[in-house]
This record gives C-alpha cells, sequence and structure tokens, in this order.
C-alpha cells in the first residue's frame, strides 16, 4: 500500500517537473519572442526591418521566410528598395492590376498546413517546392485592407499542422503589418525632405549625396556613371512674356518629361531655378548622349500652349562621364597639377557644368559632351 502511494507520487513529481520544465522553455521563448518583436518595431528603416523578418525570426525553428507586399500605387517597392538600390532575398512585391485574382484570394486570418506549399509556390523557387513538408500563411493587414503576406516555412511536417490555434500568429502578422506600414511613412516622409516642392524632382541637398553615393558604388563595381546638367534656354523670356506661373507650369511639364525619357533608376533633380541635374548610373557615355539627345528633342517637339500661345521651349544640356575624369586624372598624374585635389563627384558636376557653359555659348538647344584636355 504505501510503496504504490510512493510510486504515485514519483509519477506526480515526475509530472510536475515536466509542466515546469515546459512552463520554463514557454517563459524563454515568450521573452525571446518578445524581444524580437520589439527590435521589429523599433527597426530604423528597411535594411534593419527586412533583416529581422527575413532572418533574425528564422531563429523561432523556421527554416525560411517569404514575404510579399503589395504594391498598389507602385510606390512601395522604391520607396523600401531605396529606389531600387536595394533588393532583400525573400522579399517580393505584387501589384493590384496584374494580381487581382492572387490579392482577392488571401485569406482573412492565418493558415497552417502543407497544401498552402502548393498553393503559395509562386513564392518558392520551384526546384526547393518539395524541401518544405509545412507552412504557415500570415496575411498582413491595415484594418480590413490586406497590404501583404508572409509565408512561414519549415521541413517539419509537424511544424505547422492545420489543427493548431493560429491567434498566436495573428498578433505576429498584425505587428509585423505596422511595422511595415510605419517603414513604408518613414521613407515617404524622409523623401519629402529630399523633393523639390514644385516640381517633385529630387532637389540639390539629395542630389549631392546622391552622386557622391553613386560615384563610389559605380567606381567599386567598375562601371560607368554619367551625370547630365540641363538648362531651359531663354528662360527669362517666358517668365516676362507669360508670367512667373506659366514659367511654374514649364518646369513642372519638364520634370516629367525627363522622367519619361530615363530609366526609373535614374535621378532627376532641380538643382535650382530652371535648372536640372539627372544621375545615370551604370551608364556609359554613348547611351548617356542618345538619353540627352532625347531629352533634347522630345522638349523641342513638343508644343506647350499657354493661353492660345504656343510656347517653343528647348534646353541646353552639358554631359560628363565618371570614366573619362578617370582617364583624364590617370594621364593628370604623369604631368604636374596644381589645383587643390577634388573629389570624383564634384570634378563630375564641375565638368559637365564646363559642357553645359559651352553648349549654351555655341548656340544652345544642343547636347555637349565634356571636353577633355589632350
Ligand atoms: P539662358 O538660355 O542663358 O539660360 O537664358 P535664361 O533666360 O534661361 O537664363 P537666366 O539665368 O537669365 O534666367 C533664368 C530665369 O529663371 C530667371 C528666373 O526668374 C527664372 N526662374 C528661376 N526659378 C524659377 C521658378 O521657380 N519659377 C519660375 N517661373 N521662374 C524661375
Ligand atoms: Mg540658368
Ligand atoms: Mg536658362
Amino acid at each position: 500500500m504505501e510503496e504504490k502511494r510512493l510510486e504515485e507520487n514519483r509519477h506526480l513529481r515526475e509530472q510536475l517537473d515536466k509542466l515546469l520544465n515546459e512552463a520554463r522553455r514557454n517563459e524563454q521563448t515568450q521573452s525571446t519572442f518578445d524581444d524580437f518583436s520589439l527590435s521589429v518595431v523599433a527597426a530604423q528603416g528597411p535594411k534593419e526591418l527586412f533583416s529581422l523578418l527575413l532572418d533574425e525570426q528564422k531563429k523561432f525553428r523556421i527554416d525560411e521566410i517569404r514575404l510579399c507586399l503589395v504594391d498598389r500605387f507602385h510606390e512601395v517597392e522604391r520607396l523600401l528598395t531605396e529606389s531600387y538600390q536595394n533588393s532583400y532575398p525573400g522579399l517580393s512585391f505584387i501589384d493590384t492590376e496584374t494580381s487581382k485574382l492572387l490579392i482577392s484570394d488571401i485569406p482573412d486570418r492565418p493558415v497552417l498546413g502543407t497544401r498552402i506549399i502548393t498553393k503559395y509556390d509562386w513564392l518558392i523557387n520551384i526546384d526547393e517546392t518539395s524541401m518544405y513538408k509545412s507552412a504557415a500563411l500570415l496575411p498582413l493587414k491595415r484594418g480590413s485592407e490586406i497590404i501583404g503576406i508572409q509565408l512561414l516555412l519549415s521541413k517539419d511536417e509537424a511544424r505547422y499542422n492545420h489543427s493548431y490555434g493560429t491567434t498566436f500568429l495573428q498578433k505576429l502578422g498584425a505587428m509585423i503589418a505596422i511595422s511595415i506600414e510605419n517603414c513604408i511613412n518613414r521613407q515617404r516622409t524622409l523623401e519629402l525632405g529630399y523633393q523639390d516642392g514644385l516640381t517633385n524632382a529630387y532637389n540639390r541637398r539629395y542630389f549631392d549625396e546622391r552622386l557622391k553615393h553613386e560615384v563610389d558604388r559605380c567606381s567599386r563595381k567598375k562601371y560607368d556613371l554619367v551625370c547630365l546638367f540641363i538648362d531651359v534656354d531663354f528662360f527669362k523670356q517666358i517668365n516676362d512674356k507669360h508670367g512667373h506661373q506659366v514659367g511654374d507650369a514649364v518646369l513642372v511639364r519638364l520634370v516629367a518629361l525627363m522622367r519619361e525619357q530615363v530609366r526609373s533608376s535614374d535621378i532627376v533633380a532641380r538643382y535650382g531655378g530652371e535648372e536640372f541635374a539627372i544621375i545615370l548610373p551604370e551608364t556609359g557615355i554613348q547611351l548617356a548622349h542618345e538619353v540627352a539627345e532625347r531629352i533634347r528633342s522630345q522638349v523641342e517637339r513638343q508644343k506647350l500652349i499657354f493661353d492660345d500661345d504656343t510656347l517653343g521651349i528647348t534646353v541646353s544640356i552639358g554631359l560628363a562621364s565618371l570614366s573619362q575624369i578617370k582617364f583624364q586624372m590617370a594621364k593628370d598624374e604623369t604631368g604636374q597639377t596644381t589645383d587643390m585635389p577634388e573629389s570624383l563627384d564634384q570634378m563630375l558636376l564641375k565638368k559637365a557644368d564646363e559642357a553645359l557653359y559651352q553648349a549654351k555659348q555655341t548656340g544652345r538647344n544642343q547636347v555637349v559632351i565634356q571636353k577633355m584636355a589632350c
């Protein structure tokens, strides 16, 4: 009798220890998760946020993570990847026009199981699909609107069983959605500080910073880069004849036209008054010359009509390339130079400005490439 009681006691103690251990483990997981959540909410910028969501998060026994964001107005990708300069493996974007069906098919609450893998295989590399045995799909929502999805993949079939509760994942999805929204809004605000109020082109402050960055990046990767300097011809006459408001409208139209002629990753800036500058990264001088010529001829061709009067607007463009400046520098090294050493970006701007001056001096409405000393 006594022995049976002792046996029961031992069994109960073992059960209790097991429960206690499990509770401690859960507490530890909860605490790690709380730390993770706090870092996600406090992330400074897209780089930190996506490194947390796509890498750090794997420490919760997740083998692979995919994030897909709905890009309704074609601006989220540009904002989060800083004008397409950065990409994050595992992050993709879908737009509402081409992916209407996909978006309307996203569930309202998290879904677990194995079937999700085949259903969302467009988020996974074809040859990797068979590696994963279970998955959790979390809708990311702002109110009732879907802003994206997160797919958590596991090689363990038991990891995400469809019968498990999803309240925790629902909270996780809400927290991630808020953090992504915050990040997008933060990028929007940052961008406003970099924009020219009239034309919405980048302002000079942004241009100078970005030129430095792009010159460094292209130098490192051994790409060429071209800078265009653009000035409206006889702009003062347009103001004098038609008024400042018409002048303003011309500047706005010119920016739209320049943007139409370059890639979305090129940088169009208003450098001052009626002067614009464009950075064409990873572009050689020949292609850049074609782009500049296209801008020049499109401006000339298009007839802007104000007060029943057709305005004949033309622009002059100066062009300088990084490779030519480096070539010049290499040549100069053999001779003696007395000038203060300038940074590459400053030299590039100076050369493009000189070429523009040349274009103005020799007739306007033309593109001139920087002259190189022999
Ligand atoms: P050039 O062919 O030599 O460049 O002649 P220009 O008349 O364009 O050059 P100038 O530098 O003499 O005149 C530039 C004019 O641009 C003077 C200024 O009033 C006008 N301007 C500068 N900023 C703005 C602006 O924001 N809006 C309007 N409407 N005009 C501006
Ligand atoms: Mg000017
Ligand atoms: Mg001018």
